[in-house]
């Protein structure tokens, strides 16, 4: 999937605030150098080094002050200091500060003890980045250090990519919406609802196209109406083998179409495929499921699709299981747990009904449990990967 999807082209220029969340289209180069000057980390007196007694303590006469946004204009001599304050330009001839705090003041001079370094509480103009460095790459996604790192950079306008527009629709004769009250065999669709909120969450432009019978020509109206607006479609349901099932059937006449059997639990069908100029999706039906396979396989093609660059590398942390887990070996299996700290330690315990149909257990847990094929059951105690959500949704 990775290799087949190639980032959307459309850019738009924003204001910095308005750019959270999306991606850069391209680099960031600082125009000055952060901090544009050397200046004070700390409220002191700014000095020059070898104006320093070579031992014992050293008696400077203050010739000015420099404040944060009004530098002393002055020249900084052997034997002189200025009362400077942080963020303050560094004056001329100063190159070291000494802190307030192990100064003495004494009417028109201080004492300073010995024991000062060099440099010591400066900071250097382009340390934080300096002029003609790329400050931000193309393909970072705008996050609160990054619009506070552009304007920091006076950079007001910045070029990202356009949002991707993903639609979406769930597939089932059972499936009722809101508002209306059950018939016998029915169900409320959940997953229209999971997606709405993975792709706002994803910062997609979302097209919600609602339920689609099991029928293969409302199936192909909606796919191809789908494929007319979209960057990508994902339908949930009926990719499996039951006699219902029929989107592979579809995408097959309507494009190209890629089938897996994954070997996972829960979220074994997936299609991954074309139709027309937009990536197709096709989850599985079961609610949890559609969030394992969306965030296991969907979302990073999303991503990339959307333009990120690189993408997240997510932690695997690993933990002590707090319960037995049962399992054949066989599928890699991602469970629903919840880290918690006992005594200081971080465990893992596992939701109570591992259903593929059971939302609420994804609503209770924090993280996946995952456990790989071979894994044949787990030991309270054993060592365990887990994935949390945090990052995922
Ligand atoms: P399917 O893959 O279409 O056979 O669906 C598998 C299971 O997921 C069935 O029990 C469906 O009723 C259920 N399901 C499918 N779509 C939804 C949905 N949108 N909301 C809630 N459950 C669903
Ligand atoms: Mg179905």
């Amino acid at each position: 999937m990775l290799a087949a999807v190639i980032p959307i082209a459309g850019r738009e220029f924003l204001p910095v605030r308005s750019a959270l969340g999306r991606i850069l289209a391209a680099d960031i180069v600082a125009p000055h150098d952060v901090p544009a000057h050397d200046n004070s980390a700390m409220d002191g007196y700014a000095i020059r080094f070898d104006g320093l007694a070579a031992d014992g303590e050293s008696r400077l006469s203050v010739v000015g002050t420099a404040f944060a946004g009004n530098a002393f204009s002055g020249m900084v001599g052997k034997g002189q200091a200025v009362r400077i304050m942080t963020g303050a330009v560094l004056p001329a001839g100063a190159d070291t500060v000494v802190v307030q705090e192990v100064a003495r003041s004494e009417g028109n001079e201080v004492m300073v003890p010995p024991g000062q370094c060099k440099g010591q509480n400066t900071r250097r103009a382009g340390e934080d980045l300096a002029r003609g460095t790329v400050a931000l790459a193309a393909g970072k996604r705008v996050g609160p250090a990054e619009l506070g790192l552009i304007a920091s950079l006076g950079v007001a306008e910045v070029e990202v990519r356009r949002r991707l527009r993903v639609a979406f629709f769930s597939t089932g004769d059972e499936l009722a919406s809101l508002g209306k009250p059950l018939a016998p065999g029915e169900i409320y669709d959940s997953n229209r609802y999971t997606l709405h909120g993975l792709l706002t969450h994803l910062g997609a432009d979302i097209i919600d196209m609602g339920v689609v019978a099991d029928q293969p020509q409302a199936l192909e109206a909606a796919l191809s109406e789908a494929s007319q607006v979209a960057d990508a479609i994902i339908t949930t349901g009926g990719v499996s083998v039951g006699e219902a099932d029929f989107v592979r059937e579809i995408l097959g006449q309507l494009g190209e179409v890629k089938f897996w059997k994954l070997n996972i639990k829960p979220g074994r069908p997936m299609a991954f495929g074309k139709v027309g100029k937009a990536w197709l999706f096709g989850l599985p039906g079961n609610p949890v499921a559609v969030m394992v396979s969306y965030t296991q396989f969907a979302l990073d093609a999303l991503l990339r699709l959307s333009g990120l660059d690189p993408l997240p590398q997510r932690p695997l942390l690993t933990v002590a299981a707090a319960n037995a887990i049962r399992k054949q070996p066989g599928r890699r299996e991602y469970l629903r747990g919840t880290v918690v700290a006992v005594d200081g330690c971080w465990q893992v315990k596992t939701a109570g009904n591992q259903g593929s149909g059971v939302l609420r257990s994804m609503s209770e847990a924090n993280c996946f449990v995952v456990l790989p094929e071979a894994c044949a059951g787990v030991q309270p105690g054993d060592q365990v990967a887990v994935e949390l959500f945090e990052g995922l949704f």
